[in-house]
């Protein structure tokens, strides 16, 4: 038996170790060559009378398949985003047969007469994992980590892990693992019976295997045996009516319904646990076929798969600007933000100087990292040595000198541009030749700072979201002068710190705060309707919106909103903004210091833990209320994406997205925007351009001109047009 990408090799006692490695990739991953190669290997060691049983393990270090979650699923993705567009009943049908192959070839396995084991030496997921879970006994490194993360982009495990899974753990936890995409540690995995024994690192992962088939391991798996007990009880029985009730009950509050491929989950399981596993199987391919069928699937597939890992591999990088190392970067301001962002970078690897007007300052903002690091040694993510290297790569000082040999200066000082320009000129004075400057202002356009410094081409925008280092976006703003060393610079950096960026052009807001501002707007706009707050915040939530726009606005406080209002009137005039939004938050602010989460009070009363934050009853004396059977509360959810996703069509048209891809995984990472839709512009694409014009209208008639579609959407959908075709990325993910 040869194959390109195993070996096999059967010992005296007819143990056969079957060892993948794919010579021509660093990882293991599932292609059409691999998968005949399985398929026709199960049938020759199920033939092979000298062999007793299998172990399959891998030949890459640390890795089982897959270097990432999800990355296996990329053979079956590549160009998916071309065919979608060119021919979506071809792209899905073609998943689906994977799929389907996947499933047919994983139970033949099972079903084989002979006993496998899985020795996972490392990451395993998806269909990986799949694999692991059909063999008959399964062993992993200590370090191993494994998981079904399919839900996470719109479809769900359907080669057999809706029903592995509850077969052999509780449902509770099957489901919450297979709803959520969890990733499992080896330890956790072997809690939830998932895995039966783990080695150390360096420990005989093999042998342990090799033990398990010598102690006559059954090549019957119990669900194929008379009497098999389901771990929860069968479903309808005592023990089920405790579980599927509140089951149905955490669906709804964790999904609001919007994900095709979580209710699909819940189906089979439930349907899957009433009948043997054959009939079972069947019916988890029945609904991975409806699934991928549904514009949630293809739209976040999409997003937040392809173009996620097209964009994070540098999609938009000049392709002539040569890999740039990135070893030292500087900090200029160690606040909130400054802080951030040195943590980050320490954390990736690089030298840090964080500087600020005094050593107490920058002392105080290089200690945020040891904040976040002891959180990680408490939850068992990080070591004490770890947290020592972390900090040991940040200096904190407030002299310019040490800014000498650094490759790329990240300012975060205050919002104002006079102090902007008084630490550039000063950094740039010592920083050396070709070295990068970037400012994170979040509303002083980049053209205007870039003035400050002496080669306009070296500065750049690289905008963060806070908290720095949870918020997964980085808006990369190009000056009108910005070069593409800078650009390229900027984006090694954010790969570095394992950030997804999008590149836009420089304009007020850039992309994701534009669209932010129209979602708390809208908010207002509903309060002075007489909507009550609560209706607001759930009809956001129900629209898919992880946080309600007024708690978002006591997040980002609501003095800011004011100073932008502020700001806004100073520059464009009175009209430029709506004098019933300005009156509501000279209100909060001045009226009662309802500043926001900070000041305990805003939309929102935080009274001190374990108490829980609540609305502020005082909404509903300052406007006249109207009852929930007058609310429109589909149509509330409705104006929440079509504002923003309008906002976003706006970007576009105006050139400050000039690819589809950026709007919409900006909006998803940097915003949360309704992820089921695959983002601000496939919520557009994904209904089509003529039903959102259409949906625009409505709203227009109703709530006014800022409903009103623009120019290009109406071209848009005359000429059926839809924005993927139109702004076509320039190359593949
Ligand atoms: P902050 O007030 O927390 O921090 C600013 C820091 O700059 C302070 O530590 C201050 O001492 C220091 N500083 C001020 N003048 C200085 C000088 N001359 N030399 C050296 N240090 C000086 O503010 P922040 O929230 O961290 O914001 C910093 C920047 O990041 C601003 O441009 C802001 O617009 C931008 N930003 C903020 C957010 C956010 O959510 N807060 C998000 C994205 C971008």
């Amino acid at each position: 038996m040869t194959y390109k990408n195993f070996t096999v090799q059967t010992d005296a006692d007819g143990v056969a170790l079957v060892t993948w490695d794919m010579t021509d990739r660093s990882m293991n991953v599932f292609t059409e060559e691999v998968m005949g190669e399985i398929d026709a290997m199960i049938d020759e060691l199920a033939r092979d009378a000298a062999v007793k049983g299998v172990i399959i393990t891998s030949g890459k270090k640390g890795s089982f398949t897959g270097g990432a979650d999800l990355k296996m699923l990329r053979g079956m993705f590549d160009g998916y985003e071309k065919k979608l567009e060119a021919d979506r009943g071809g792209a899905v049908e073609e998943l689906f047969a994977r799929a389907g192959e996947m499933g047919r070839i994983w139970r033949k396995l099972e079903t084989s007469g002979k006993p496998f084991v899985a020795a996972i030496n490392g990451t395993c997921m998806g269909g990986g994992f799949e694999l692991a879970l059909a063999c008959h006994a399964r062993v992993a490194s200590a370090s191993a980590k494994m998981g079904l993360p399919e839900v996470k982009v719109g479809i769900f495990p359907g080669a057999g892990g809706t029903q592995r899974v509850p077969r052999m753990t509780d449902t509770q936890s099957a489901l919450q693992m297979l709803l959520q995409g969890q990733t499992l540690s080896a330890d956790k995995a072997k809690r939830m019976k998932l895995i039966d024994e783990v080695v150390a690192d360096d420990g005989d992962l093999v042998g342990k295997a090799k033990d398990m088939l010598k102690a006559g391991l059954s090549a019957v798996k119990p669900w194929d045996e008379k009497g098999f007990k389901l771990p929860s009880g069968p479903v309808y029985s005592p023990a089920g009516a405790q579980v599927w009730p509140a089951v149905a009950s955490l669906y709804r509050k964790e999904t609001a319904d919007n994900y095709p491929g979580a209710r699909a989950i819940v189906k089979c399981v439930y349907e899957g646990l009433l009948v043997p596993m054959d009939t079972a199987l069947k019916i988890e391919q029945r609904y991975f076929a409806q699934v991928l069928q549904t514009t949630e699937a293809a739209m976040m597939i999409r997003s937040l798969f392809v173009s996620m890992q097209a964009l994070n591999k540098g999609a938009r990088r000049p392709k002539d600007v040569p890999e740039q190392a990135i070893r030292k970067v500087g900090v200029l301001g160690a606040g909130f933000m400054g802080a951030g962002i040195a943590y980050v970078s320490a954390k990736a690897g690089l030298e840090v100087v964080l500087i600020d007007r005094d050593q107490e300052a920058a002392d105080k903002g290089k200690a945020h990292s040891r904040t976040l690091m002891e959180g990680l040694v408490k939850k068992g993510r990080a070591s004490a040595e770890e947290t020592e290297t972390v900090l040991s790569r940040i200096t904190a000082t407030p002299s310019y000198d040490a800014l000498s040999d650094v490759d790329l200066v990240v300012e975060a000082v205050f919002e104002d541009r006079d102090v902007k320009a008084d630490v550039t000129k000063k950094a740039a004075a010592v920083m050396k030749d070709g070295a990068i400057f970037a400012s994170n202002t979040s509303t002083i356009p980049i053209s205007t700072l870039a003035g400050a410094f002496p080669d306009t081409a070296r500065f750049i925008g690289i905008h963060f979201f806070s908290p720095v280092d949870r918020m997964m976006l980085t808006e990369i703003i190009l000056g009108e002068k910005t070069g593409d060393t800078a650009l390229a610079v900027a984006l090694d950096f954010v790969r570095a710190i394992k950030k997804t960026p999008i590149v836009v052009n420089d304009t007020r807001g850039f992309f994701a705060n534009r669209c932010v501002l129209r979602y708390m707007s809208e908010a207002y706009d509903m309060l002075v309707e007489g909507v009550p707050a609560p209706m607001i915040e759930n009809a956001a939530k129900f629209a898919g919106m992880p946080v309600g726009p007024l708690a978002l606005n006591d997040e980002t406080a609501v003095d800011l909103s004011q100073r932008i209002m502020k700001a806004t009137i100073r520059d464009e005039g009175e009209d430029a903004v709506d004098p019933r939004h300005f009156k509501l938050v000279n209100a909060m602010v001045d009226g009662d210091g309802r500043l926001g989460r900070k000041a305990g009070k805003g939309f929102y009363d935080y009274p001190a833990k374990p108490a829980k934050k609540s609305l502020w009853p005082g909404l509903k004396e300052m406007f006249p209320q109207k009852k929930a059977e007058d609310v429109d509360f589909t149509e509330l959810k409705q104006r929440f994406l079509v504002t923003m996703a309008l906002e976003a069509a706006r970007t576009m048209e105006e050139g400050v997205v000039t690819d589809p891809r950026e709007a919409d995984v900006g909006s998803i990472l940097g915003f949360g925007y309704a992820p089921y839709t695959g983002g601000t512009i496939s919520y557009i694409d994904g209904m089509g351009v003529k039903a959102f014009v259409a949906l625009c209208e409505k709203l227009e008639a109703k709530h006014g001109e800022r409903f009103a579609p623009t120019p290009l959407l109406r071209e848009m959908a005359s000429r059926g047009e839809t924005f993927y075709t139109r702004f076509a990325p320039a190359e593949a993910a």
